[in-house]
């Protein structure tokens, strides 16, 4: 008589892909990916998000356990399918929400294909010919970028905030050589710009420099640092005696895509390693997590035009071009191809100008007994991570071979042609602001005021005159108040989702500055979902003032 558990663990194998070639079976699992599929594919309608949005109820879920006996594969899919529901569909015509893309089937595949066999990328005994993947990833951006390829090195890691904290890691270990064994005794300082990406403080803690050490620097309207202010404070610093653990600049911030100037930040840092002797050369670490895929345009012929942008698209695409070519000045580069990639979730490329840079994070072969002993490609030996997936790794493949640069230029104009469009919708309605008229991304903020109200001088005088503070403040409710409509519209299926963001900027006089926000990424957007923003803005100002 065969064990008990035999009979169930026969019913087990059957949910697993078959070790060895079993057409049949992979037709099973195919189709069950299909049913999932069509699940989902049940939960749409015209609206931006996936079946309803339902109130969740936590207290319920802190009593989940562990059942006793488990389920079927079918039941299992119908369970997961549940969890889809309320998500915002990013591909949808009417999304646009945040920096967040649809991912290309090519891509989803990649994703698939990695999970399917697990290669593990600390080590090529575990990825094989996933590691020359990565590899072909770093020397295809690092071309992309404009850096020397036989130079450049890097690794996909977690995230763009994982790509920041390696860009301050490696310039920690040049400030303080020998942090990674001795720790950090003396204090080290983080410069980034205002408008940067708050990962800044959670590296700075996590790297056991302290989120008060991060030195943020004022910017300008247009949301770049402000170089003669960084200029002074980073003298500062050296004159006390301080060091300069990495400098970030921000290619494209998260809320505004602002650009800093890398090339006058990078001839700061030259003139400051001058005057100081410096034994070290302050780390410029470029995040770029958004604005790297700018760099299809550093060749685009703007004259010719050959994709046929409007005027308005190419004189912001020539614009960002401006910044975005100049990368390769930068000592490390961070790359999402999770947001501005297409890819899902997590692809991030964490890139050096130096392969020689990631030599300063290595860890001695005896900390780690049972692996590497052989072979020569062993990034496990310096990555932040043990087990690196290579999902993020093909995926991000996929969408460059799917694209070429052709496509991703194709993208990335239609989606700034998208915002400029909406720009000039604003533009042209007497109630409506845009907030960063000259900015060269595909983000919109604007706001909406009451009627009554000279759109025209508002904007100036509330954030500069400090008389305007109550004003402003009331006209940052009303704006919630109209975010709030919009909102409530898109979830019903009216409309466009949008954003809000708290504090585009803050005034002159220190208040900050509530805007509703267009983050257009999906390919689908089109003059349709440009005018129902528009739409759907007005009639939320008509029912506040009914
Ligand atoms: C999104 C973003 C980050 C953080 O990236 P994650 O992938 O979310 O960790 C960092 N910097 C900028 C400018 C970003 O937009």
């Amino acid at each position: 008589m065969t064990a008990p558990y035999r009979d169930l663990l026969a019913t087990i194998r059957v949910c697993f892909p078959q070790p060895i070639s079993n057409r049949v079976h992979d037709s099973y699992f195919v189709h069950s990916v299909m049913r999932a599929m069509d699940a989902v594919d049940a939960l749409k309608s015209e609206r931006p998000i996936l079946g309803q949005r339902t109130p969740l109820d936590y207290d319920k879920a802190r009593e989940a356990s562990l059942s006793e006996g488990g389920m079927s594969v079918e039941e299992v899919t119908a369970e997961l399918v549940s969890y889809c529901s309320g998500l915002t569909i990013p591909g949808h015509p009417h999304t646009q929400q945040n920096v967040i893309p649809p991912p290309t089937i090519s891509s989803l595949i990649g994703v698939l294909l990695a999970s399917l066999y697990n290669p593990n990328l600390g080590w090529d005994e575990y990825s094989h010919r996933l590691a020359l993947a990565e590899v072909e990833m770093v020397a295809m951006t690092a071309r992309l970028v404009g850096y020397e390829p036989s130079r450049a090195g890097g690794v996909f890691t977690f995230g763009g905030t994982g790509t920041t904290l390696y860009g301050a890691k490696i310039g920690l270990e040049k400030a303080i050589p020998g942090a990674m064994a001795s720790g950090v005794q003396e204090g080290a300082v983080i410069f980034a710009s205002e408008s940067s990406h708050y990962c800044r403080y959670n590296i700075a803690g996590w790297l056991g420099l302290g989120a008060n050490s991060v030195i943020t620097v004022s910017t300008d309207s247009r949301n770049a640092m402000n170089v003669e202010i960084f200029r002074e404070q980073a003298r500062g610093v050296l004159q006390r005696g301080g060091k300069i653990a990495a400098i970030i600049v921000t290619m494209g911030t998260t809320d505004a895509f602002g650009l800093d100037d890398l090339a006058a930040i990078v001839a700061v840092r030259d003139e400051l390693v001058e005057e100081f002797q410096l034994p070290y050369q302050p780390h410029v670490h470029a995040d770029a997590v958004i604005g790297w895929a700018w760099s299809v345009f550093n060749d685009y012929d703007f004259e010719g035009n050959p994709l046929g942008f409007r005027p308005r698209t190419l004189r912001a695409l020539a614009g960002a071009r401006l910044a975005i070519h100049g990368l390769y000045l930068a000592d490390s580069v961070g790359i999402d191809f999770h947001k501005s990639g297409f890819a899902p979730y997590i692809s991030s490329l964490v890139l050096f100008k130096n392969y020689d840079d990631l030599a300063l994070i290595h860890r001695p072969q005896e900390q780690m007994p049972y692996l590497y002993q052989f072979g020569t490609h062993r990034p496990g030996m310096y990555t932040v991570e043990t087990s690196r997936a290579g999902g993020g790794i093909l995926a991000a493949l996929a969408n460059m071979k799917l694209f070429g640069k052709q496509g991703l230029q194709v993208i990335i104009g239609h989606i700034v042609e998208m915002s400029q469009l909406l720009r000039e919708h604003l533009e042209g309605n007497n109630s409506t602001t845009v907030l960063n008229r000259e900015n060269f991304g595909p983000v919109t903020l604007f706001r909406v005021y009451p009627r009554g109200i000279d759109t025209f001088r508002i904007k100036e005088e509330e954030s500069t005159d400090v008389a305007y503070r109550e004003t402003l403040q009331s006209h940052n409710e009303y704006n919630r108040k109209v975010f709030q409509y919009v909102h409530q519209e898109a979830m019903e299926g009216r409309g466009a989702v949008l954003s809000l963001t708290d504090c585009y900027r803050v005034s002159d006089y220190g208040e900050p500055i509530v805007a509703l926000k267009s983050f257009i990424l999906s390919p689908f957007v089109d003059e349709e979902g440009i005018e129902v923003v528009v739409q759907k803005v007005l009639e939320a100002r008509n029912r506040i003032e009914e």
